[in-house]
């Protein structure tokens, strides 16, 4: 596979969730956000920063929220090239996809497990990110994307997947200038509107494997000293039958998941370490239901404490 190839891939999973034979509420409502992204990408974003130069980056963590937001820009890097060689004198085989690897930041700031380390690693081939790491701990974040630009010369805005739910979300706009205690850059937030179910029934649905912490009760994912999984996803002795009154919200999406030949319950997620199990084990923090089966967003952080 090359990029092109894989943004081909992601346009067919975003077109085929649109498709979906399904109106349970979150597939409605997702269905719009999704509509609402992919018009603030091709209407709003591309034009003005033109996504085959080098003018965006992507800003990955191997978190869901930005692994879902991928997905939709890469679909939409598919469509803007299909648009573009619309209107070329020459056949579509004659056109190359203009481009190679995506720009992406990671700010590698502490600790992290190491099932996560892994996962973006699988994930920086699968979907063909030029990755440029912070040093860690050497920095503040505004100081390490500063690094990030002085590297960049040419980045002038860069996608984030930051949601109006997370915090100092609620306030944001979808393209707006960085705070003046930041480097100077666009920041492009165009998953603002996405409620936690949205983000999980999409990538759900993609098939794409995900981050290996989530299967273990993990719903967001920050350092190893500052993450446990969502006290809210424990499994109580004895209440295995009603799954402590927790539910799948997304048996639909799992069982008919993109490409997949045969129904299954299987949800691929990476692997999960050694390493990460022996610190979960320690903290007595093993035995938790998936994090899809949390969908308030008010609770999602609430694994987001100090140990
Ligand atoms: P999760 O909440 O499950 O960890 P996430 O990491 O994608 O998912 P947030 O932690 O809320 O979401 O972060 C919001 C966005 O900010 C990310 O999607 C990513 O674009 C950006 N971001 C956060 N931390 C980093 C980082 N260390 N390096 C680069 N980008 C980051």
């Amino acid at each position: 596979m090359n990029l092109g190839e894989v943004s081909a891939h992601c346009y067919n999973i975003t077109t085929s969730y649109l498709s979906a034979n399904n109106d349970s509420a979150i597939i409605e409502s997702t269905k719009v956000a999704i509509r609402i992204t992919r018009n603030h990408f091709l209407q709003e974003i591309f034009p003005r920063w033109n996504p085959f130069s080098d003018q965006i980056s992507f800003s990955y963590n191997g978190g869901k929220d930005c692994q879902a937001l991928l997905i939709l820009y890469l679909s939409c890097l598919w469509e803007f090239f299909l648009s573009s060689i619309q209107v070329s004198q020459y056949p579509p085989e004659y056109h190359l996809f203009p481009l190679k690897s995506l720009p992406t930041v990671y700010i590698n700031q502490a600790e992290t497990f190491r099932t996560l380390e892994e996962s973006i690693e699988t994930t920086r081939s699968r979907y063909f990110l030029s990755v440029y790491e912070s040093p860690r701990n050497q920095t503040s974040m505004p100081e390490a994307f500063k690094n990030y630009l002085e590297h960049n010369t040419h980045t002038q805005a860069i996608v984030i997947g930051i949601r109006y739910t997370d915090p100092f979300g609620a306030d944001l706009k979808c393209v707006q200038k960085t705070d003046s205690d930041w480097p100077e850059f666009m920041r492009i937030q165009p998953l603002l509107h996405w409620s936690l179910s949205n983000v999980w029934s999409l990538l759900l649905y993609s098939n794409e494997e995900i981050c290996g912490l989530y299967e273990k009760g993990f719903t967001s994912v920050g350092s190893v000293n500052s993450t446990i999984p969502n006290p809210y996803l424990k499994r109580s002795p004895g209440a295995d039958r009603d799954n402590n009154g927790l539910k799948n919200h997304f048996e639909w999406e799992i069982r008919n998941a993109y490409g997949k030949e045969e129904p299954t319950d299987e949800v691929r997620v990476s692997a999960f370490s050694s390493s990460d199990a022996k610190i979960l084990q320690e903290a007595g923090t093993l035995n938790y239901y998936p994090g899809w089966f949390l969908i308030d967003d008010s609770l999602e952080r609430a694994g987001r404490a100090r140990r």
